[in-house]
């Protein structure tokens, strides 16, 4: 049975494709890097999911009740209270948006040199780990990295190997847990409640503080619910509930599950000595703790996109979608890591081009092409990403070469969809005679964003 938009179209944005000519010159002035080319350039954009997708009427009609008061608006005491309905926390802070929270709770957690273990740390949470002296170690489970061997829950932790690590490093030396959910590394993938609550014991047993990285939390939720025995019946609410019952904190870019263009959360369950403590330090980086770097009106709208994001006919839309383009491109013969996660497609581009080594870029390569081709926007996450090591200076060579495309929400309808995994079947034709990429300017730091290259040829 076909499931339509759990939504109608009320206003709509004009997009246009320019001419593969132009599309050329876009790609040649922006160094063969798609995060250079101007948006008005991309025919269809699925760089990110980030504060991408579309607010609904009621969003939209909660900014016209912004309360902009400096202190004690009253839109921020209807986010403490969505919060407190969904999550459960008793404790929160705004923030503009997730790597604020990041940048206030974690100096607090973490002493020069302790390590902060994770299934797969975002990008900017790792530097939040390491600006204050921490090391941001990862123990996603093996699974992860064979994206044609399907797995439900390739975000889990590898739980006795974190164990051993903690063990060997001794617990003083661990500063706290962090679960991303769903993992964003591994491909959008979810993490199981069995998993968390294992990871959750291990906190426990050594007195170690569990945390949520949230930013997609209702989208883990949903997977459990389909894809987690005794899950079934459970609402969405219920089951995102008991997920943070076995943290005591989370931090959360409210961009992506949340439905907001910009805004972030801090939750502290219930230590109310680390909420003074986050409170304080919130005031000289994002603003009065009424307000953290969010103007009234965007309180508003986060706290209506909170309740809208474990809506359940959304969230099967959502998930819908994005299998939904999975499943074009591996019926077309695309290798894409399986099963598709919540928010992305990731090609294998590893697999699609085995003739371009690692150091020369082949998930880059195919975003490149995909731009050429259809005007579409993808992003690499591979060796370009992850940059050199910071001791040897050499290319270090990611586990998987992935091009993501990664779907925003509301956004797109499944004709954008077929048209995407049409042009990327078309460049499967053409796959072995693309060529690798090298460098014309490569920075120190966040490479990835500015970096210039060109064709080796
Ligand atoms: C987006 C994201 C962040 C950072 O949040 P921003 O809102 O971009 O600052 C942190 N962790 C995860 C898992 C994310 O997806």
């Amino acid at each position: 049975m076909t499931r339509p938009e759990p939504f109608r179209i009320k206003m709509v944005e004009p997009i246009r494709l320019i001419s593969r000519e132009d599309r050329q010159k876009a790609l040649v002035e922006a160094g063969y890097n798609p995060f250079s080319l101007r948006a008005e350039d991309v025919f269809i954009d699925l760089l990110t999911d980030s504060g991408t997708g579309a607010m609904s009427d009621n969003q939209w009609a909660g900014l016209m009740l912004g309360d902009e008061s400096y202190a004690g608006s009253k839109n921020y005491y209807h986010l403490v209270e969505a919060v407190q309905e969904v999550i459960g926390y008793q404790y929160v802070i705004p923030t503009h948006q997730g790597r604020g929270a990041e940048q206030v709770l974690f100096p607090l957690l973490l002493k020069k040199g302790q390590y902060a273990l994770g299934n797969m740390h975002f990008d900017t949470t790792t530097a939040h780990i390491e600006i204050p002296g921490g090391r941001a170690v990862n123990f996603v489970t093996e699974k992860a990295f064979d994206t044609t061997t399907p797995f439900d829950f390739k975000g889990n932790f590898d739980v006795e190997k974190m164990e051993a690590f903690i063990k060997e490093k001794g617990i003083e030396n661990i500063g706290f847990i962090l679960i991303t959910i769903t993992c964003n590394g591994a491909g959008g993938q979810p993490v199981s409640m069995q998993n968390i609550r294992e990871v959750s014991a291990v906190g426990k047993k050594y007195g170690i503080r569990v945390l949520i990285d949230a930013a997609r939390f209702a989208e883990n939720a949903y997977f459990i619910k389909k894809r987690e025995k005794g899950y079934e019946q459970k609402s969405v609410i219920e089951i995102v509930k008991e997920m943070f019952s076995y943290a005591e904190g989370f931090t959360m870019s409210a961009k992506k599950d949340a439905l907001v263009n910009i805004g972030g959360l801090l939750g502290i369950k219930e230590d109310e000595e680390l909420y003074t403590q986050a409170r304080s330090m919130l005031v000289p980086f994002e603003g009065f703790p009424t307000y953290g770097g969010l103007a009234g009106r965007d309180m508003e709208a986060l706290a209506r996109g909170l309740r809208e994001g474990v809506d359940e006919a959304y969230l099967e839309y959502r998930i819908d979608q994005v299998e939904y383009l999975g499943k074009r491109l591996m019926e077309g013969g695309i290798p894409i890591q399986t099963p598709t996660g919540g928010h992305a497609v990731f090609v294998d581009a590893k697999k699609l081009l085995p003739h371009i080594p690692a150091h020369q870029f082949p998930a880059q390569v195919l975003a490149n092409e995909l731009y050429l081709e259809a005007g579409v926007r993808g992003v690499e996450i591979g060796s370009f990403l992850r940059g050199r090591d910071p001791e040897t200076g050499e290319q270090a060579e990611s586990p998987m070469e992935l091009l993501r495309l990664t779907i925003p929400r509301r956004t797109y309808t499944n004709n954008h969809m077929d048209y995407v995994a049409e042009a990327l079947i078309k460049i499967k034709e053409r796959a072995h005679i693309l060529k690798g990429l090298e460098f014309t300017y490569e920075p120190q730091i966040l490479r990835h964003f500015t970096a210039k290259l060109k064709p080796i040829e």
